[in-house]
């Protein structure tokens, strides 16, 4: 068996050899068995299920909901000489009857379908009646809730394994934390799966994170360190990934705009450019990026805070596949945090969606905060462990000074408190600092105690000391988007002075630049 995967793989596929868990995988599967497969993005996945079909009878049907990876994955399989087809909304009528007629006659290997296609009647009847050698399911996060891209028809595909259990089915995703895999674990009735789980360490990524104060001088920095090198910037509005493409090149900087509302025509000669060319940097929503492989990446950059961890994981990862030494820079602020828990509150999710979408904020934030290892913190998220501190990230090898800021935070929740939880941190901050204009003097909030008795840290500290605040759960922006920051149920015990605050401590801008310069 493993002498025919072997030779599969490098008569077919043309590699010398199986890379990390790939020949167990495929030997398991081709057995007949189920298989869970965890592996990050460039790990090989594809493979996990494509020699199977190869090596067993009859035709696997591959479940992706990434309509435009099918015709890639297919056009390659063909090259390859391998009978491969797809059915998705992209076929008209008589290509799709074609395609179905070469399935039912045994002709094809691998047939990919998209799962609301698979879903229909029409499909399931044509299944049963012909030989089906494995289902795959590719981006198997997707039949999650927990997952940060939960699709609804992903759910129904339980009925694969009612309708036809004896036919093996691996499952495969590149991001899972615990709980996402748990619930695939379930929905998808993979109980007696095996498990493969692939590490995820990129060790030559190197993490950082960085605090905003003036974003675009901020990056222009970070570029200048990587002058001549091909890399992405993510941003999160289309409007300022014009704005910031349009900037970076008044700065002489070749860079390509990129998102989903652009010219279909002009969006692709950025990616071919991009692609084929050497030293472009792509300023993109996350639009850009699913399926690219292009293995020179040097950095990933984000002017944003992604969504969840999963996201970033999978941004940042798009650095570096070659190999070689890559970086992974956030730059972020008090403004984002407040921004995503806007989105989410005021999303049309429901409830239960708003709390899982709150929840991955938090965890972003946490890494985000973190004075320990971003690599350490990163892997634990989906459930791996580093032994060690990793030596490639900012935390590592610059640590963070932290201070005791519990008095401080005291100060800050409760100047909170006592203004009623209605204001921003640019009032609390001048509540603080004692500086009475006439807005401040018509409240009355220059009678409070509070007022004045923080007048020791300057605008920009107390801005950090908010932001952490927030991150680390202390303070929360109100959900109808006023900027507002309210209390929340741990507030209290720090109030009390029940719990000590550790915040990092904050390099003055003028320290920070002349950090930057020194590496
Ligand atoms: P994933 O789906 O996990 O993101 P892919 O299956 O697309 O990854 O594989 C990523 C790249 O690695 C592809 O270019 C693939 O051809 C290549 N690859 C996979 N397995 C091997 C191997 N054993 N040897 C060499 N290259 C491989
Ligand atoms: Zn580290």
């Amino acid at each position: 068996m493993s002498s025919s995967a072997l030779h599969i793989l490098q008569s077919v596929f043309g590699y010398p050899a199986f890379r990390g868990e790939q020949q167990a995988i495929i030997e398991h599967v081709a057995s007949g068995g189920d298989a869970l497969v965890l592996m990050p993005t460039g790990g090989g996945k594809s493979l996990c299920y494509q020699i199977p079909a190869l090596l067993r009878d009859g035709c696997a049907i591959v479940v992706s909901p990434l309509i435009a990876l099918m015709q890639d994955q297919v056009d390659a399989l063909r090259q390859l000489g391998v009978e491969a087809a797809f059915l998705n909304s992209s076929l008209d009528a008589q290509a799709q009857r074609e395609v179905e007629r070469r399935f039912a006659d045994g002709a094809l290997k691998l047939l990919y379908v998209a799962p609301e296609r698979l879903l229909t009647e029409r499909c399931l009847d044509l299944i049963a009646r012909t030989p089906v050698s494995l289902f795959a399911i590719d981006e198997a996060h997707c039949v999650s809730q927990w997952g940060h891209d939960f699709r609804p028809e992903y759910r129904a595909l339980t009925i694969l394994h009612e309708r036809f259990p004896a036919i093996p089915r691996i499952a495969l995703t590149a991001t899972a934390d615990a709980p996402t895999r748990r619930e695939i674990v379930e929905r998808l009735a993979l109980e007696s799966a095996r498990q493969f789980v692939a590490s995820f360490d990129r060790p030559n990524i190197c993490y950082r994170v960085a605090e905003k104060d003036d974003a675009r001088r901020q990056l222009k920095d970070f570029l200048v360190a990587h002058k001549g090198a091909s890399g992405i910037v993510y941003c999160l509005s289309r409007r300022k990934v014009e704005d910031t493409a349009d900037w970076l090149v008044e700065q002489g900087v070749a860079a390509l705009p990129y998102h989903a509302g652009m010219d279909a025509a002009m969006r692709a000669r950025n990616q071919q450019r991009f692609l084929r060319e050497e030293g472009f940097v792509m300023v993109a929503t996350i639009a850009f990026g699913m399926g690219i492989d292009k293995p020179d990446v040097r950095f990933v950059a984000h002017m944003d805070l992604p969504k969840s961890m999963e996201g970033y994981y999978q941004e940042t990862g798009r650095a570096g596949r070659d190999g070689l030494p890559a970086d992974a820079w956030l730059c972020y602020g008090l403004g984002d945090v407040v921004t995503l828990a806007q989105f989410i509150a005021q999303s049309e999710s429901g409830e239960e969606r708003k709390r899982v979408e709150r929840r991955k904020l938090d965890e972003l934030l946490g890494y985000a905060e973190t004075t320990a290892c971003r690599r350490q913190r990163l892997l634990a998220y989906f459930g791996e462990t580093l032994p060690k501190p990793c030596g490639n990230c900012d935390n590592c090898l610059e640590p963070p000074e932290t201070w005791d800021a519990s008095v401080v935070a005291q100060k800050a929740l409760s100047c909170v408190y006592r203004t009623g939880q209605r204001y921003g941190v640019t009032h609390l901050t001048a509540v603080l600092r004692g500086e009475a204009d006439d807005r401040i003097r018509s409240l009355r909030h220059d009678e409070l105690s509070t007022f004045g008795v923080g007048a020791d840290l300057d605008k920009q500290q107390w801005r950090g000391v908010f932001r952490q605040l927030v991150a680390t759960g202390l303070l929360t922006p109100d959900e109808e988007g006023y900027g507002t920051l309210r209390l929340t149920a741990s507030s209290r015990d720090v109030l009390r002075g029940e719990k000590s605050v550790l915040l990092r401590r904050q390099a003055d801008s003028a320290g920070r630049r002349a950090k930057r310069q020194k590496v």
